[in-house]
Parts: C-alpha cells; structure tokens; sequence
C-alpha cells in the first residue's frame, strides 16, 4: 500500500504563525474550516518544472487555497547546478538547502513537493545535451511515477516544450517529458515494473503556463493569439487571513533565500494564462477542472461522504470548532470502509488533522537528545491533550520503528494534560539519518534511488515515531508524530529539531584539498566527533603507498557524547606530481566508520544532517612561490582563499570601505571574489586607487561577475563588456591564443590536459568585447558554438598587470583539480616571475 506522498498536515499552513521551520502547527478556526472545504474536493493539479524556483508560486497557491485542489510541484532537480548566497555550500548539499526551501515554500503556499532522481548538473544550453547527461528513460520513468502516484487531472507545464534553446537546456527538457508522459502514463506496457506499487493513469488536460516572457515581450504576448488559452484571476483577496493571493505567492517565493528571491507581493486583479497542450479545451474557460468531476462521487461509494461534509461546513461554528468533532469521526470511519485506496489514504490524514484541530489536540513525543546512536535507547517525554469537551481516550501508543505496543488507558479530560515517559528501544540495523537520495554515489546526471518506492519523496525518511491510538465516540484513530527534539533558545525561544540517527563516531579530514608544493611533510588534522558516551577506538589516514604516514594509527578515547577531539598525522608526499584521495576511518572494535557529518543548519529551513565520505584530496605539485601577499575583497562568497592559502600564499580578507593607498601599500596583488561588482557597492568607489595599485607594479586580478546590477561601469582601466558567454563543457578542448605569454609558462607549463578533469563548467559571464590593451589567452566552446575569447584577458597596466577571468575557479580550487592551481599560480607570479619569461607575446 502506498503512502500519501507528504503528509498533508502541511496543508493550509498559510493560516498558520509560523516562527520555525520544525515548530510544530496549530490551527486557527479559519484553518479547521479551509481544512473541511478541502475535505470536500477530489480534484489535483501537477505543476512540472526543471528547479526549485522555477514554479510559479501564484497559480500553487491559488489552486490549492482558493480551488481547493491537492496540488503539487514536480521540481525534476533539486537544484545543486546553482550559486549559493547565504553559505559556502555547493553541488549536493545546495541541493540539500534548496530542497528544504522548497518544502517551507509549500508549507505556506499549501501545495505538496515531489522530484525525480536527475541531477542539476549545472548550466545547459539545449535539451539535447540535457537528457545526454541525465538518463533520459530514468527521468521519464521517474515523470511517470510520480504522475501514476499522484494521479493529477491536470498538469501544468512551466516551459514551453516546441522551443527548445530559448531556456536552460533542464527547463525545455522537463516541458518535452512532461509531454511525452501525456498518454504514456496511463499505458500498462510503459514501465510495467512500476504497476506493483501504482496503476497507470490517465491525464485529463495538460497545458503549458506561458508569461510575456517567453513570447519577448509584453505588446507581442498581448496580440498573440489565445484561443487555445484559458486565463485564470489569481488576484483573489482572502478576507479571512487579510492577504492576497500574490502576497501569499511572494512569501512562499521568498523561501528561496539561498537564491536571493526575496519576493514583495502585490494586491489587485491578476490574470495567469494557460494554452492547452494535450486533452479538450473546458467549455469553462475560466475553470481548468471543467467536466471533471472533482466530488466524492468520483469514487464508488464516496456520495454520502462529501453530504456529510458539505453539512459540517455548513453548519461550521468558527466559536466552537468541536462541534464539528461527532460528524468528523463519523465521516472518518466512513472512509475507512472504502475499496478504494488513494482517496482513502490522503483523505484519511487530512480528516486526523482536522479531528485533531478542532480538538485542540496535542501530541507530542520529545527525545531528550537530538543525537542518538543505532541501538540505543531513547528516553521520550510523551505529552497529549484534548481542549475540547468530547471524552477521548488514549487507549495506547506504538513506537516506531520497533512497533511496540505499550498500553495506556488514559482518559484525556477537557484541558487536561497528561505527560508519560517511555524508552523506545532503537535496532541496531537503523540507518543513520540522511537525505536518502545522497546514500549511494550517483553520476552527474542522477542521483543513485534503488528503491522504487522512495522515489520522489521530497524530503528525509524519518523512521522514529510515535502513534498515538486515541478512542473518540467510540472510533480508534491512530495519530502518528515525527519524534522531535526541543529546546528554549534565549533569543529566539522554542526551538525544535528532528531526532537524528548518527553514527557512533564521525570523523574529518580539517582541509578538504591539501596542496604540497615540495616534498617535506605537512601535519594533517583530522577531527574526531563522539556521536555516545565512551568511546574508544583507533584513527587511521588511508593514503596510497607513495604517500607516507606517521603513525600509523592513533587511539582515541572520548568520555562525552558529541565531544571532539582533533589529532594530527605526519604526512610525507612522494617526490614527483601526484594527486591521491585520503581517507579518515575510525575503528571501533574492528568495525570501521568512515562518514564525515556534516549539519546544514539555518533558520529558515529544518536543521539537515548529511552523511559524506571523511575524504581529502591530497595534490604532490611543483607549485613555486614568492611568498606573495594576497588581499582578498569577498563576493558573493567563495573558498578561494582557503585554496589560495593552501597554495602557501598570504592571504589577508579586506572589506572593500578599506581600500586606501595605505593599506594597498601591504600587498603584492589584489583579488575579488566571485561577482564582488555585483555585491560590493563600495567597490564602485574604490576603482581608481586599485588601478593605480596596478598601475604602480601589482597585478589586480577580477573573478567573474554577471552584466545586470554592476555596481560599477568602470570595471576595468580598459574598456571592457561582460556578455552571457559561458563554456558549459567543462572538458571542452581549450585552445591557447597566446602560447608564450608568461601566463601560461611561468612558473608552472600549462598543457592541454590542465584543463581536464574541472567540474561542472569552464566558466561564465566572459567579456565579448574588449580593448586591444587585453590579451585574450584562450578559446573554447560547447559543441555547435563559435569559439568564446574572453576566459581570460590579461592587459599590463602602468608597471603592473590587470587581469579579468571568468573561469570558475571557485568551483575546481576546492575540488582539488590542480590545473586550476596551476593556472592561478601563475597569474599571481606574473608580476614577480620566479624565472625569466620570454617577454615576445604571439598572439
Ligand atoms: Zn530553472
């Protein structure tokens, strides 16, 4: 049998005060009665784009508040190609923040998440090159699972499946599956495998979700023709909650905050337009569910149920919501007695949580840690009250995963609480607790979910729960709850956490790229975390052979829980270049533990915990160095400077309001981090005495910014423009346009294969325009493009060197890919060569 997809208490949030992401919800009378019209409505919308983001948050909420549809956003990705504002995390734990951001976005907008298993892989030019990355089959069976499991009347598209490289390559690629699943969700012989868990199903209507934008302006989508369109008002005003549909949109997109969308809503009619793909044009042309029937009739034996529902909402007391208790239950054991199974399962968690709600009942079980070990006992603080005057009755209440029964037999009186104390005994087989999709190592393309039933699901699988068994008017209702972990913050107050499984011992290799410029030996930190009490064990470094470690292994003994110790091994690299994987292991009675955790931990999203590989790279490289002094103006936020230390520069970080002749005075070279003209409005001040800095015999070296919000025009001593160029192929051939510049010879020759093995992209936002001052030193292009220039342009400046790049170091430095070391090592030596260069440039 199949689960609802999300539990559907995170319906209707939006009438809810939420001051925490984990806060548990509690509903207001106008919540209870939402919630009852809800009941009342069998009719779902599938919205389907390519990241989190690109959902428009407007129809979301109006389908789901206003219609009052189950509605749901297929995101294909989870987003780990994007940039990340609010922390240094990119690739699979970005995609792990953005995933959370979705999930709050949903819980205000009251629309469900679902996702496949493709991986943003990062920028795509055309769906072609997209679907050859991910695996194209896997993505549509994925489509088709999610479409057969949550059996949508209608599905929306956000992209425009006929043109394809107007967008993103992932954006036209989800409109063309989407497509494609149009008539092959429902064919038995498409993905037979999946008919175990969910039967085929047919689509009503599909239609695209066209704005102005894809049609390039305004006055040409106004004079375009629609009459294949229906157009929806979204502008609706909910008197209740005293807020428009478009400012519950703009605070459900204002999740987004890793992305920067910070979304201000607006008031006032609005229309959203929709052109039919696949199904019949509604003879309604304002209603996408038109002709289909979206009651209880739609499900054998479902009339008497949608009668009793329409009753209590007719005769819904916003005074004494328990009065609408009795015919709830009775509508609830209804339910029960249906054949029928989808509408059953998510009609019966949405009926608890009203029943609940109009209770005023409150269910809690609290661990008295938010780490626990596999094996262990936890000690849970159990807590149940009834605020209504209708006599329920605790009969009994069941942990999980270990479904032990322990029988109660409390009577929950009016306002009553009753607290209870039970152990609930842990197997010693539980998996530790992490996004189930980073388990098994993917490829670029997709993440690694073997198990078919899990696919889709948006968020952590959380095993460790309680069930509440409670008798009202004589029926049983099992109420299930999450085991949490709450504490008093005394800025913030309540705050709560999951319950999270974590390994007995955890471990940390401090640097994650280790650079050796010769061949004496570094001291290595490798951290050591206690996830119990007593631990003791022993700490290795793996290193191949030609790498030599002193000692061999160190013991450890940790008395406290979640206490950490930091031990240090004597590395000594081989002589010649050489790039190895290290690897931390703890051991513990043979048993070996190898997982580095890593918790995400924001205020706008639940506390994560993702378990890695405890991995470093380690890179033997002749890197030579004059032991430059590096100031560092921060972007948008990178970690090159911990690469650039690495690399054994010094490297001090000034904030831009700084910058004086003075200070500049202490350093060989300045450096801005990734889109510091977009970010750093001080900079815009600033040029003339960094130019001059150059100008007097230092090197200015300038990462990538985009071209929109420069905070400055005058971003070089040159005239210069930035373009949308971008060199996605991240192994695309790379040709030299000035071979014998210094750059690319001194100290470190750079060859062809220095730029194998980067990640995700070459790099972005090149100059498409440029003085003849610049030297363009190197070339190169996706398949099928004109070959981009503008990677890399060095001018001399006065006695000093002006460098702007658009290649992504930030991405390759902490991937440890040492032609981009190499590279960089060169730039900084430009101005104080370490040998001679041949000062001829061939161009
Ligand atoms: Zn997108």
């Amino acid at each position: 049998m199949l689960k609802a997809l999300t539990s559907s208490f995170i319906i209707f949030l939006l009438f809810y005060h939420v001051t925490n992401a984990q806060q548990p919800q509690k509903s207001n009378s106008v919540a209870i009665y939402n919630q009852i019209l809800k009941l009342n409505f069998l009719g779902s919308v599938l919205y389907i784009a390519a990241h989190p983001d690109d959902e428009n948050t407007r129809l979301i909420s109006y389908f789901s508040n206003e219609t009052k549809a189950r509605t749901a956003y297929l995101s294909l990705t989870r987003g780990d190609g994007g940039q990340n504002l609010i922390g240094p995390q990119l690739r699979e734990l970005l995609g792990v923040i953005r995933t959370q951001e979705l999930i709050e976005a949903r819980k205000i907008d009251g629309g469900e998440q679902l996702f496949t298993r493709a991986n943003d892989f990062g920028y795509s030019k055309n769906p072609e090159e997209t679907v050859g990355i991910w695996d194209k089959e896997k993505v549509l069976s994925d489509i088709i699972f999610s479409i057969r499991k949550f059996q949508p009347d209608i599905i929306i598209n956000r992209f425009d499946h006929r043109t394809s490289g107007n967008t993103h390559g992932h954006h036209s690629a989800s409109a063309i599956l989407s497509v494609e699943s149009f008539n092959k969700s429902n064919d038995p012989k498409v993905f037979p495998e999946q008919l175990s868990l969910v039967q085929p199903w047919q689509i009503k209507r599909q239609f695209f979700n066209p704005s102005w934008w894809f049609y390039g302006s305004q006055a040409k989508f106004d004079a375009a023709d629609k009459s294949n369109f229906i157009s929806i008002q979204t502008g609706v005003y909910y008197s209740s909650i005293g807020k428009s549909n478009q400012e519950i949109a703009a605070l459900s997109r204002s999740c987004h905050q890793s992305q920067g969308f910070g979304s201000t809503g607006s008031r006032g009619e609005e229309t959203e337009y929709l052109e039919l793909i696949n199904g019949e044009l509604p003879t309604d042309k304002a209603n996408v569910f038109d002709g289909i029937d979206t009651s209880w009739n739609r499900i054998k034996g479902g009339e008497p149920i949608g009668e009793l529902l329409s009753k209590i909402a007719s005769e819904f007391d916003f005074n004494n919501p328990s009065s609408s208790i009795a015919d709830l239950v009775k509508a609830y054991s209804m339910i029960q007695k249906l054949d029928e199974n989808h509408w059953k399962l998510i009609k019966s968690s949405e009926i608890k949580n009203t029943i609940a709600a109009c209770a005023g009942l409150y269910l809690e079980a609290v661990a008295q840690n938010q780490e626990v070990t596999p094996g262990s006992v936890v000690k849970l603080k159990l807590e149940a009250i009834n605020r209504s005057p209708i006599d329920m009755q605790l009969l009994s209440v069941t942990t999980l995963p270990d479904q032990k029964n322990t029988i109660q037999n409390v009577v929950l009186k009016n306002n009553v609480l009753k607290n209870n104390s039970i152990d609930l005994q842990l197997p010693s087989t539980i998996e530790n607790t992490q996004p189930y999709w980073l388990k098994e190592k993917g490829t670029d393309g997709m993440y690694a979910v073997t198990d078919q039933k899990n696919i889709g699901i948006p968020d952590v699988i959380r095993e460790v729960k309680v069930v509440f068994n409670i008798k009202i008017n004589e029926i049983e209702i099992p109420f299930e709850r999450i085991v949490v972990y709450k504490y008093n913050d005394d800025v913030k107050g309540e705050m709560y956490n999951y319950l999270d499984i974590v390994p007995e011992v955890t471990t940390s290799i401090l640097d994650k790229v280790s650079i050796f410029t010769t061949s004496k030996n570094k001291y290595i930190g490798v951290k050591i975390k206690s996830g119990k009490e007593a631990v003791t064990g022993d700490l290795q470094l793996e290193l191949p052979k030609s790498w030599i470690v002193q000692p061999k292994s160190i013991s450890f003994n940790l008395d406290k829980k979640g206490q950490e110790q930091t031990l240090y091994f004597e590395v000594t690299p081989p002589n010649t270049h050489e790039e190895a994987v290290a690897k931390s292991v703890a051991i513990i009675d043979g048993k070996r533990y190898d997982k580095e955790q890593i918790n995400i931990d924001f205020d706008h999203i639940t506390k994560q915990q993702v378990l890695k590989p405890s991995e470093s790279k380690f890179i033997r490289m002749d890197l030579k160095t004059n032991n430059e002094r590096i100031a560092y103006i921060m972007g948008a936020g990178d970690e090159v400077p911990n690469s650039l230390t690495q690399m054994g520069y010094k490297v001090t970080l000034i904030n831009a309001e700084e910058i004086s002749p003075e200070k500049m005075a202490n350093f060989d070279m300045v450096i801005t981090g990734i889109r510091a003209y977009n970010t750093v409005q001080a900079l815009a001040n600033k040029q003339n005495i960094l130019f001059d800095f150059v100008k007097g015999g230092k090197t200015m070296l300038v990462q990538y910014n985009t071209p929109n919000d420069l905070v400055t025009e005058n971003l070089a001593p040159f005239p210069m423009k930035i373009s949308r160029d971008r060199v996605t192929e991240e192994n695309a051939e790379v040709h030299f346009l000035a071979p014998n510049h210094p750059v690319l010879n001194t100290p470190n020759k750079i060859a062809a294969k220095d730029f194998k093995g980067w990640k995700q992209e070459q790099g972005l936002y090149y100059p498409n325009e440029f003085d003849k001052a610049f030297t363009p030193i190197l070339s190169s292009n996706d398949k099928g493009e004109t070959p981009k220039n503008g990677a890399l342009l060095i001018a001399p400046y006065g006695k000093g060197y002006y460098i702007y790049t658009g290649l992504s170091f930030f991405r390759e430095l902490p991937e440890g890919v040492s032609g981009a070391y190499k590279l960089l090592s060169n730039m900084i030596s430009l101005q104080n060569p370490v040998t001679i260069p041949d000062k001829k440039v061939k161009q």
